[in-house]
């Protein structure tokens, strides 16, 4: 997206690369994405891959690759630049540096030599005390003495902002309100005795030397803003930060039961949606509903309307719930309105190897392109393709045992022996004369249309269930129809 000129909004979407994408992180995505969109303002893309134990190469060509997927664009970032380069924070080692040295020089920062056990043992008095269970200030203003003991002893300090003894209160754009006492804000972290810089330190410096001006993320970092709102200040004062940005916290996601979705449930990996073969709107229509509505009665809209509409103040603070089934139904309205040939190109992944059981050379564009409307209309997700269109391109029908057993009941023999004739005298160019057929011949045996084509559908179709049945046989044609109620007879015979 070009961003507006005098467009003063700049905000940032900044994974950690690490494991796969899930919904909560698109779902941030989405709402950043919206919101630069929507005040033709600035998205900044950052790689927060500062943890070099948990981040790999490959998450991130993930992450790339399913973000380009979805559709989203940004105008800075990392291989496409801009002018707070590099934006991946791996390569912004020497400036988070340079921002612990000042702040420690001016006193917002001070080294920390306590052992972890040390901060173990006090935290659990604190706790069994009832006192408040954070770090307790111990190194806050050690003496010259104690420093150089500490060094004797060969401890590697860690560096620990400084928090200022005041209650922080801030309006966050989609809780209101917010008050945050010092004794529930102790000191933190922000550089590694090993002297790697931590979360607490680069994500907010980068927000502030990138000029973000609006912070929207889930809620699970909101123990994290009031640290930040006092190091914006520091940062501030040395002159680092323009002021501080705006926090919105995004709702929490649910999944089942009830419980926080969390990037380990199986249903909140990205890739598991983008292999059942949601499409990327129809996706993104589902996620912008976790917290957000278009209006309340109207659930299937495009990313030009949603983006048109967003507005961060609409966002509802309570936990949104992820619901499969209304994923799905949103899908497949999506789905339904795609042009047939779009939707046929769609389905391609799903035609062919690995998904698809038969051989390239036995798939036929004309049979594919003469079924894929009648499939279009059906599908909830495109992987639903494979199984549907089967029958057309393998040799025999895949059999489902389940199904045969259900159809194919005493006198089904009787029943597939009239429908073979009637079939093979009925008029070839239209569904309605096949339906017709096996109408009479269902007749003949006392059965109703849907008791009488159900064996002949397991006979061609080797399901129960699938596309339109009179379609199907038309597009499969009559000679291959026929062989297969044969096959089917000469089973039941056996
Ligand atoms: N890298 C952080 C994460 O993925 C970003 C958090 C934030 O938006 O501040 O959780
Ligand atoms: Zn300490």
């Amino acid at each position: 997206m070009a961003s507006a000129p005098g467009s003063s909004v700049r905000v940032r979407f900044c994974p950690s690369p690490t494991g796969n994408p899930h919904v909560g992180l698109v779902r941030t995505a989405l709402f950043n994405w919206a919101f630069a969109k929507h005040h033709q303002g600035t998205l900044v893309f950052r790689i927060e891959d500062t943890d070099a134990a948990r981040d790999s190469e490959e998450s991130y060509d993930q992450l790339l690759d399913s973000l380009r997927w979805l559709g989203f664009d940004w105008d800075e970032g990392p291989e496409i630049g801009g002018p707070h380069a590099p934006y991946r924070q791996s390569q912004r080692m020497d400036l988070y540096a340079d921002v612990a040295r000042k702040l420690l020089d001016a006193g917002h920062a001070y080294h920390c030599y306590c052992s972890q056990e040390e901060l173990d043992t006090r935290r659990d008095a604190a706790r069994a005390a009832g006192r408040p269970s954070g770090y307790d200030g111990h190194c806050r203003d050690l003496t010259e003495a104690q420093v150089a003991e500490y060094k004797a002893q060969g401890r590697t300090p860690i560096v620990r902002f400084r928090m200022p003894d005041e209650t922080i209160t801030f309006t966050d754009l989609v809780r209101g309100e917010l008050t945050f006492t010092p004794e529930n804000v102790p000191d933190f972290g922000i550089v590694r005795a090993n002297g790697a810089p931590l979360y607490t330190l680069v994500n907010p410096v980068d927000d502030a030397l990138m000029e973000i001006t609006h912070v929207l993320r889930g809620e699970d970092l909101l123990s994290s803003t009031p640290r930040q709102i006092a190091l914006y200040k520091a940062l501030t004062e040395l002159g680092i930060a323009q002021g501080t940005p705006h926090f919105g916290h995004l709702p929490y996601v649910m999944g089942e039961g009830n419980k926080k979705l969390s990037k380990r449930d199986p249903e909140s990996s990205l890739n598991l949606y983008r292999e059942r073969g949601f499409l990327p709107e129809g996706l993104l229509n589902y996620l912008s509903l976790l917290g957000w509505s278009l209006s309340a009665d109207q659930d299937i809209f495009t990313m030009d309307e949603m983006t048109a509409a967003f507005d961060i103040a609409d966002v509802n603070p309570n936990p949104a719930r992820f619901d499969l089934k209304k994923a799905e139904a949103i899908n497949a309205d999506h789905i339904r309105l795609l042009d047939v040939k779009d939707f046929t190109e769609r389905c391609a992944p799903w035609l062919k190897a690995p998904y698809a059981p038969w051989s390239p050379q036995d798939f036929d564009q004309a049979r594919w392109e003469a079924i894929a409307p009648h499939a279009q209309t059906r599908l909830k997700v495109l992987s639903e393709i494979t199984d549907n269109v089967d029958f057309l391109f393998l040799p025999e029908p895949a059999v489902d045992e389940a199904s045969w057993t259900k159809a194919m009941k005493e006198g089904s023999d009787a029943l597939l022996t009239t429908a073979r004739e009637k079939l093979a005298a009925a008029d070839w160019t239209s569904a309605e004369s096949l339906k017709e057929a096996v109408l009479a011949a269902g007749e003949a045996h006392g059965l109703k249309l849907g008791k009488a084509q159900a064996p002949v559908r397991v006979a061609v179709t080797g399901r129960t269930v699938g596309l339109p049945l009179f379609e199907s046989l038309e597009i499969l044609g009559k000679e291959k129809t026929l062989a297969r109620v044969d096959a089917a007879l000469a089973r039941l015979a056996a």
